[in-house]
């Protein structure tokens, strides 16, 4: 008799929890990823879509797409700034909807993927006229290469450097 109502409890267990999955609890939606933005040259933004009843998003990372993805950073925010990456590597990126627990977390976003452009002499030669260098001391821009950039140099575009007051070196430029 003992055994029966065993039996008759886990049954009774059983189809309740079957039924609690089913209906009881819903899925997140999960988040569309809007774009994966170079900023400057320091960092990666990732944005994407608000996604209702989301308490923190989860932003995973991978170096390539079908790769494995790690979670990188968690942000009540529909962004996250990525800053540990390195100049000319792709990243892929993933974002999941957590809830509070009154639902269930989103599955992971389809990825997409961004990076830093490497600020070589090339990338400043296709846009030429456009970028320029400064130092952290000096008053004027220079063009790569310049002997005035060997202690420091740093990317910038030209109607910036103007805009700070920046003035032509009379050696390079
Ligand atoms: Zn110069």
């Amino acid at each position: 008799m003992k055994k029966q109502f065993t039996v008759v409890l886990l049954m009774v267990t059983l189809f309740f929890t079957s039924v609690t999955s089913a209906f009881g609890t819903s899925k997140l939606d999960k988040p569309v990823i809007n774009e994966v933005k170079s900023v400057s040259s320091s960092y990666l933004k990732i944005s994407w879509s608000e996604v209702d009843d989301a308490e923190e998003y989860k932003v995973y990372r991978s170096s390539s797409s079908d790769g494995k993805y790690k979670l990188c950073g968690t942000t009540e925010n529909t962004y996250y700034k990525d800053k540990s990456i390195k100049t000319g590597t792709k990243y892929y990126y993933k974002v999941r909807a957590v809830s509070d627990g009154e639902y269930d977390d989103s599955a992971l976003s389809k990825w997409k993927s961004g990076k830093v452009s490497k600020s070589n002499s090339n990338s400043a030669k296709s846009s030429a006229g456009k970028v320029v260098y400064i130092t952290k001391t000096g008053e004027k821009y220079h063009v790569y290469g310049c002997r005035y950039l060997k202690k420091s140099c740093i990317e910038i575009s030209l109607s910036s450097a103007k805009n700070q007051g920046y003035t032509a070196c009379s050696v390079c430029y």
